[in-house]
């Protein structure tokens, strides 16, 4: 028995070897086709020539040097080149090791940006229910998975959550998708008016929401009515693209499809794509300046932030993104995969909802199509699904969440960008075969 201390004491996974393109292999030689990136992580696939050497020719040059005395090549580089392709007034890139890492310092950033600025009293997050920010204490705070918190509920911060934006769930009938995103939307000013605006320091929100609901893309002006109601009480608004950015949705930003540009963001997963563990926490010139021109100190750091080894691989990867033309090919792949799964599962009796955008597509699963209830949370059917689907050989990201107060369940696909036509129609097939062994 392994002393690594795995998350689940009752399985022992297989131990994975190998990994060639969208394929990861196990030490028995068994072949698993990697639907989900993992987390939406691998978005280059596994073997990337570029990606390996960039981190290697870092590795042999300088591993390694803390941020405390020194700046480094390729963290400048990467912010450089972030920060060019960024939305609009987005200035500034802090360099962490992963997802959570981001989305603390966005939340401690929007914090000291309000102390700075003479407004302490702002010290209050508002969120979404059905969301997932990070399992660190702030971030895990800021999600809205009633099962993520309910354990550490007495080690988290107080922080509203309102009604995430979910059409298949909370859409009237007869209501258009553009009355629906408004009134979504004015559950913030709703919120805000019910807590004081004066209070409340950020809004925090995944643009396309993940591993909460599986990937559920916003009404139409939902996030521009978002925006607008930040702007007028004069609160941050930050956006989590943990899973949903860097290209994962057909843009390099999720939030570039809303028209919208976000105060502090927050990207990891397909920044390094799985060949070094990175994110980062963008911000604007005006929120950097306000440091800058308090304090001179943001007060947060951690020893591995800007390391020059993982700055090096997200580099190559961002260049690969950009350079080899992925973007309109996850559009492309996208189309392709939502139509293979539109016609696998369109009339499936088990498949409530099917959506995303790009690369990043969920199916939603429910006992009865019809009134869209869920199976009973004690069949654990998500947890089915991904066993009948790794026996298959294929790796999907099937969760259940809670929605409206019942556990419900989805699965997640969030394949390479690589994947090409005969490897779309070969992870449908094994999800149909997943699905039907499962529900
Ligand atoms: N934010 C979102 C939207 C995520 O999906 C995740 C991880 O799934 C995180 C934050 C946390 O990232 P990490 O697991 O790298 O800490």
């Amino acid at each position: 028995m392994s002393h690594v201390f795995a998350r689940n004491s009752r399985r022992s996974p297989p131990r994975a070897v190998g990994g060639e393109g969208c394929y990861l292999i196990d030490e028995s030689g068994k072949r698993y086709l990697d639907g989900s990136g993992g987390a939406a992580v691998s978005c280059l696939g596994h073997g990337d020539a570029e990606v390996i050497a960039a981190v290697q020719d870092q590795l042999s040059t300088l591993a390694f040097a803390h941020t405390g005395f020194f700046t480094s090549e390729p963290a400048e580089a990467l912010a450089d080149l972030l920060v060019s392709k960024a939305p609009e007034g987005i200035d500034k890139v802090y360099l962490v090791s992963g997802g959570s890492e981001a989305m603390e310092a966005a939340l401690k950033l929007a914090r000291q940006y309000w102390v700075e600025k003479g407004e302490p009293q702002r010290g209050r997050v508002i969120a979404r229910r059905q969301s997932y920010h990070g399992n660190t204490l702030g971030a895990l705070s800021t999600g809205g998975n009633a099962w993520r918190r309910r354990q550490f509920a007495p080690l988290l911060l107080d922080v509203s959550h309102i009604d995430p934006c979910y059409e298949y769930r909370h859409r009237a009938d007869g209501e258009s998708a553009e009355a629906y995103g408004a009134r979504a939307a004015q559950k913030l000013e709703d919120e805000l008016l019910r807590v004081g605006p004066e209070t409340v320091m950020a809004f925090v929100a995944e643009p396309v929401v993940g591993a909460t609901s599986g990937a559920v893309p916003p009404a139409p002006g939902y996030f521009r009515r978002i925006r607008e109601i930040c702007d007028r009480y004069g609160i941050l608004l930050i956006l989590d693209e943990v899973m949903c950015g860097m290209g994962r949705t057909g843009t390099l930003f999720a939030c570039e499809q809303e028209g919208i540009a976000p105060d502090i963001c927050a990207v990891a997963k397909g920044l390094g794509a799985g060949y070094q563990p990175i994110g980062a926490m963008l911000c604007s010139a005006e929120i950097h300046q306000a440091i800058a021109d308090g304090s001179g100190f943001f007060q947060h750091g951690h020893t591995y932030m800007g390391h020059p080894t993982a700055a090096a691989c997200g580099l190559a990867v961002l260049r690969a993104i950009l350079g080899r033309d992925l973007l309109p090919r996850v559009v492309r792949q996208g189309e392709t995969l939502d139509a293979a799964l539109r016609d696998r599962f369109g009339q499936h009796p088990h498949v409530g909802d099917i959506r995303g955008r790009g690369l990043f597509r969920g199916l939603e699963i429910v006992a009865d199509r019809d009134d869209k209830v869920p199976f009973d949370p004690s069949r654990g059917t998500a947890a089915r699904i991904k066993t009948a689907a790794f026996e298959a050989g294929l790796i999907c990201y099937p969760m259940s969440g809670t929605i409206d107060g019942r556990q419900g369940d989805h699965v997640l696909l969030a394949p390479p960008f690589i994947i090409s036509d005969e490897q779309i129609d070969e992870l449908v097939e094994k999800l149909a075969q997943a699905v039907e062994a499962a529900v």
